[in-house]
């Protein structure tokens, strides 16, 4: 996705920490309510000296624009028209994007900027590659289990069982994840653990079982590799940033398929 917001003032700290104030307009906000808002970033700690983000020609410290693509780098654009990319000590230009755009959506207090305010591409959809990968899988094996053309075996029972409780979902509650820690880094955590349980299973549970956790395990690979900073935030139902929620959803259409299996419930 590629973002492009004002702001009215970045600072930094010299070692990677970032301040920031935007001032923007909400026409959304209600229909009563629209107006101006200003926004600002939780400041430095207590003497710790604040250097102005400035342009390099003009020196300008003030209405600079942030510009880039998730996981490019940032270009900073002043009011003349002067554009460069910053290294900041302490921040890639990859980084100091990320971090500009989460700080302007995560303002605290008052209203965030609006996504559809800071993406150019913003009917743009957010790829959703791993619920599509796995969902043939989920699909022949629930309506297997459905047509009672598969039926676990003790066996598989208990594989199945064994998924399902390191996954901390009892066979009545799939997806719900450990709620003493619902952080993005908690659940990607929580995605990449289960994750290894299903590829480790698959591995060496036999039978239709087998192949059915190492196809989904294969499917969802993709998930093993995802850091915090592939997490670009996106609107979805959850309010997780698109791609865990996407990762979420995908193992947990898993557990779905297992539990069923293992309960012998499979009228879903
Ligand atoms: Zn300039």
């Amino acid at each position: 996705m590629t973002w492009k917001f004002a702001t009215s003032h970045i600072g930094h700290d010299g070692a990677g920490a970032l301040t920031m104030e935007v001032c923007h307009r909400r026409a959304d906000y209600g229909n009563t309510f629209g107006g101006v808002f200003w926004l600002s970033s939780p400041p430095l700690p207590e003497q710790t000296p604040e250097l102005d983000v400035c342009c390099p020609v003009c020196t300008a410290d003030r209405g600079l624009t942030v510009s880039g693509t998730w996981g490019g780098p940032a270009q900073l654009t002043c009011v003349c028209g002067h554009a460069w990319t910053p290294h900041l000590p302490g921040l890639t230009p990859e980084h100091l994007l990320r971090a500009l755009v989460r700080l302007a959506l995560s303002s605290d207090p008052g209203p965030s900027m609006p996504l559809w305010q800071m993406r150019t591409d913003r009917d743009a959809d957010h790829p959703r590659p791993l619920h599509q990968t796995v969902r043939p899988y989920l699909v022949e094996a629930g309506r297997a289990l459905n047509r009672r053309e598969w039926v676990f075996t003790e066996d598989e029972e208990h594989v199945a069982a064994d998924v399902l409780t390191r996954a901390g979902c009892g066979y009545r509650s799939v997806s719900e994840l450990p709620a003493e820690d619902p952080s993005d880094e908690a659940r990607l955590a929580w995605v990449r653990d289960n994750l290894r349980v299903l590829e480790d299973h698959g591995r060496t549970a036999e039978g239709r079982l087998g192949a059915f956790m190492s196809n989904c395990a294969t499917a969802l690979s993709p998930a093993a590799a995802l850091t915090m900073d592939d997490l670009e935030p996106g609107k979805t139902w959850s309010d997780l940033p698109p791609v865990l929620d996407d990762a979420l959803s995908a193992l947990s259409a898993v557990h779905v398929v297992l539990t069923a299996g293992a309960t012998g419930d499979v009228d879903y």
